[in-house]
């Protein structure tokens, strides 16, 4: 049974959380079922572990802090780990950066579309 069928049927509040998105921005089953049945839905807003703009995709690095895009959706025991980021890290994560990065650094290395600076 559906947990939207035990609120309807016990007329009950459900709350339920989690991640939506797994490191290759697929939806987790689960969060695709809550996205499709939640009454209401509320992000919890997180930011970009190298910058300032919002996170919206899980980054798995390896021991060594390089991007893992291939694998299992869950491990467990593994040496990956996650971290928050924005759409631009996830594709350029810049992790030589990690440990050092502060906050008025721009990367050298990305290339950024500089359209949002043109001037008139
Ligand atoms: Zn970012």
């Amino acid at each position: 049974m559906q947990i939207s069928n035990l609120v309807d049927l016990l007329n009950i509040p459900v709350m339920a959380y989690g991640l939506k998105n797994d490191f290759q921005n697929n939806l987790f089953e689960g969060s695709q079922n809550l996205l499709l049945y939640a009454d209401k839905l509320v992000e919890i807003k997180t930011i970009c572990w190298f910058c300032n703009k919002k996170a919206i995709h899980n980054l798995r690095v390896n021991e060594y802090d390089e991007p893992v895009y291939e694998g299992e959706q869950i491990q467990i025991g593994g040496n990956e780990t996650y971290v928050p980021v924005c759409r631009r890290h996830y594709h350029y994560p810049l992790l030589e950066s990690m440990l050092d990065f502060e906050e008025d650094e721009e990367p050298d290395e990305l290339e950024v579309d500089e359209q949002e600076e043109s001037e008139e």
